[in-house]
Protein backbone atom coordinates (compact mmCIF):
# COMPACT_ATOMS: atom_id res chain seq x y z
CA UNK A 1 0.00 0.00 0.00
CA UNK A 2 1.26 3.32 -0.88
CA UNK A 3 -0.33 6.68 -0.03
CA UNK A 4 -0.55 9.62 -2.26
CA UNK A 5 -1.14 12.82 -0.22
CA UNK A 6 -4.50 11.73 1.69
CA UNK A 7 -5.20 8.96 -1.19
CA UNK A 8 -4.73 5.67 0.06
CA UNK A 9 -3.81 3.44 -2.71
CA UNK A 10 -4.19 -0.06 -3.14
CA UNK A 11 -2.67 -2.09 -6.42
CA UNK A 12 -3.97 -5.04 -7.85
CA UNK A 13 -7.18 -6.51 -9.66
CA UNK A 14 -5.44 -5.26 -12.82
CA UNK A 15 -6.01 -1.63 -12.20
CA UNK A 16 -4.73 1.03 -9.81
CA UNK A 17 -7.72 1.37 -6.67
CA UNK A 18 -7.40 4.33 -4.25
CA UNK A 19 -9.24 5.36 -1.83
CA UNK A 20 -9.99 8.38 0.39
CA UNK A 21 -11.48 8.78 3.62
CA UNK A 22 -14.06 11.63 3.90
CA UNK A 23 -16.17 12.46 7.17
CA UNK A 24 -16.24 11.25 10.06
CA UNK A 25 -19.81 8.94 10.55
CA UNK A 26 -18.87 7.88 14.35
CA UNK A 27 -21.89 8.58 15.90
CA UNK A 28 -20.72 10.51 19.13
CA UNK A 29 -24.04 10.70 21.34
CA UNK A 30 -24.45 6.71 20.83
CA UNK A 31 -24.31 6.33 24.29
CA UNK A 32 -27.51 8.44 25.29
CA UNK A 33 -29.07 6.97 22.16
CA UNK A 34 -29.03 9.78 20.18
CA UNK A 35 -27.71 10.54 16.94
CA UNK A 36 -24.69 13.02 16.64
CA UNK A 37 -21.61 13.45 14.37
CA UNK A 38 -18.43 15.17 15.71
CA UNK A 39 -18.38 16.87 12.16
CA UNK A 40 -15.30 16.24 10.85
CA UNK A 41 -15.31 16.90 6.99
CA UNK A 42 -11.97 14.59 5.63
CA UNK A 43 -9.56 12.06 7.46
CA UNK A 44 -6.28 13.90 7.74
CA UNK A 45 -3.30 11.53 9.04
CA UNK A 46 -2.74 11.83 12.80
CA UNK A 47 1.15 10.67 12.77
CA UNK A 48 3.62 9.28 10.44
CA UNK A 49 3.01 6.58 8.16
CA UNK A 50 3.46 3.16 9.66
CA UNK A 51 2.34 4.08 13.15
CA UNK A 52 -0.79 3.72 14.86
CA UNK A 53 -1.44 6.94 15.26
CA UNK A 54 -1.37 7.59 11.53
CA UNK A 55 -4.94 5.61 11.55
CA UNK A 56 -6.43 8.41 13.94
CA UNK A 57 -8.26 11.52 12.20
CA UNK A 58 -5.77 14.31 12.77
CA UNK A 59 -9.13 16.41 13.42
CA UNK A 60 -11.77 14.03 15.05
CA UNK A 61 -9.50 11.47 16.84
CA UNK A 62 -11.87 9.00 15.52
CA UNK A 63 -10.31 5.63 13.88
CA UNK A 64 -10.15 5.60 10.28
CA UNK A 65 -12.22 3.06 9.54
CA UNK A 66 -15.26 5.43 11.49
CA UNK A 67 -14.63 7.89 8.17
CA UNK A 68 -16.70 7.25 4.60
CA UNK A 69 -14.46 5.35 2.70
CA UNK A 70 -14.89 6.54 -1.39
CA UNK A 71 -12.91 4.35 -4.15
CA UNK A 72 -11.06 5.96 -6.73
CA UNK A 73 -9.36 4.83 -9.95
CA UNK A 74 -6.22 5.96 -10.30
CA UNK A 75 -4.37 6.93 -13.83
ZN1 LIG B 1 -11.93 12.84 11.29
Amino acid sequence: MKFINNVHAAQGNGGNLGYIYMECTKNQAASVHQYSLDGCGEFRLGGELGTTEALLCAACKCHRNYHRKVALLLF
